[in-house]
């Protein structure tokens, strides 16, 4: 006899099926268009489309509103009309982890979709500095590519986020900063000093692959970008790939974005195993597509991301294949030493080997900064994301408590 599952007891016959309550959607993080088509939905005649659209996009953009109460160039008829209908809601920050050198990591919950599904969950992190502050934004949940030597693609649930998602983890980063008109930051928060904006620099280095969710991952850019809006520089926004080819070109005609190439080793044998996708573009193909960067200048440096990797990418022999296989690419080389995740089978390097590393690639006129971890205390560092709060807070513990989170063991700066 089949015993019933505990989820079909609850739904036995007799008992009235859940029902999906009807949910308001957000405009927060909506483009211009879907923000005209939800207003046009509530019959606002097109001859003021366009202008309802600017006083939505001023209020929630530039002011950060929360409530439709504080639009005050809107009527008080069409405010009500609106909240009848939408939110400003942004996703839900699960928790907020903050390191002893001041980086920040949110694990936000997307709004569910439907009765069973409790919303997807992503990691956004904040690394500031004197003069500008930086957000590691997510373009996927998890990621398709299994990187060996990456957490992130070990997660099995994998989505595209929407443009409005990736959106909305700039939004939160401004709530939780404080960095609206007439707002200030949390009590004690490293932010930057300059007088400029908390979040002055995008880097699409989070959870996925953004060349595989290249639509919305331009649609939010063009949100971000936007002068009436957020207004972040399209040169302070660089998007990481671990090596899309065909997609490369689009990223530099349509965002107009910097690019960095997660490298990670000069020989495709090796970067078959570290970065499997290197099986279907292989590493020449990838630099000829570097070559061909639109816009790409000495200006306009392609940053080439390379994870240091004890024994396995660290040789003075690849360092100098390196520097030869870059040839000719206006290029800046930036080494990142390896960020441990429980049950990797890698180890960072020493640091004496990053540095004859590093001295290599200087000496043949590259400036070679070696990434410093930031976060690492509380698992935020590149390639440690993974958004399962339990597991996820287990895990920081044994990191911590194994002494894996010793920020500051790697002392260069950017
Ligand atoms: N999927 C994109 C962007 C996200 S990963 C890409 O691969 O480029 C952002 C960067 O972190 C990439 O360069 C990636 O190779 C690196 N990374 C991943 N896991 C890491 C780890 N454990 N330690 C250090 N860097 C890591
Ligand atoms: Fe995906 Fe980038 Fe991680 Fe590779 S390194 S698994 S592409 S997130």
């Amino acid at each position: 006899m089949q015993v019933p599952s505990q989820e079909a007891a609850l739904r036995a016959p007799s008992q009235p099926r859940p029902v999906a309550m009807p949910v308001k959607p957000s405009l927060v993080g909506m483009t211009r268009q879907e923000l005209r088509d939800s207003l046009a939905a509530l019959d606002i005649p097109e001859r003021e489309l366009r202008m309802r659209v600017g006083q939505l996009w001023h209020w929630i953009y530039l002011r950060g509103a929360r409530d439709f109460d504080v639009m005050t160039t809107i009527g008080k008829g069409l405010r009500a009309r609106l909240a009848d209908a939408y939110t400003l809601a942004r996703p839900e920050v699960v928790t907020e982890q903050v390191s002893r050198d001041g980086t920040r990591k949110w694990l936000m919950r997307m709004p569910s979709t439907g009765p069973f599904d409790k919303g997807a969950e992503i990691e956004c992190v904040y690394i500031p500095e004197v003069d500008r502050g930086t957000l590691c934004v997510s373009s996927q949940v998890g990621c398709t590519l299994n990187c060996s030597f990456c957490h992130t693609g070990t997660q099995k649930l994998v989505r595209n986020l929407t443009s409005a998602e990736i959106v909305a983890q700039v939004m939160v980063a401004r709530d939780r900063l404080g960095d609206w008109p007439d707002e200030s930051p949390p009590e004690g928060a490293f932010v930057p000093s300059d007088g400029g904006r908390f979040v002055t620099n995008i880097v699409l280095m989070g959870m996925g692959e953004p060349l595989y969710n290249f639509d919305n991952v331009k649609a939010a850019m063009d949100v971000v970008c936007d002068n009436e809006g957020l207004g972040i520089g399209r040169r302070r926004i660089t998007l990481s790939t671990s090596g899309v080819v065909p997609m490369i070109a689009r990223a530099g005609e349509e965002i107009g974005c910097m690019l960095a190439i997660s490298l990670h080793a000069v020989r495709d044998d090796l970067r078959d195993v570290l970065v499997p996708l290197n099986k279907k573009y292989p590493i020449a193909e990838l630099l000829e597509a570097c070559r061909t960067y639109p816009g790409v200048s000495n200006a306009k440096r392609i940053t080439f991301e390379y994870v240091m990797l004890k024994g396995v990418n660290d040789s003075e022999a690849d360092a100098r294949a390196l520097v030869r296989l870059l040839k000719g690419i206006p290029a800046k080389i930036n080494l990142i030493p390896f960020n441990p995740w429980p049950g990797t089978e890698y180890e960072c390097s020493d640091w004496e080997t990053i540095e004859r590393f590093s001295q290599i690639v200087f000496d043949a006129g590259y400036a070679s900064p070696v990434r410093t971890p930031r976060g690492r205390d509380i698992l935020a560092a590149c390639g440690q994301l993974k958004s399962e709060t339990e597991k996820l807070r287990a895990r920081a513990r044994m990191m911590l408590e194994s002494g894996i989170g010793a920020e500051g063991m790697f002392s260069a700066a950017e």
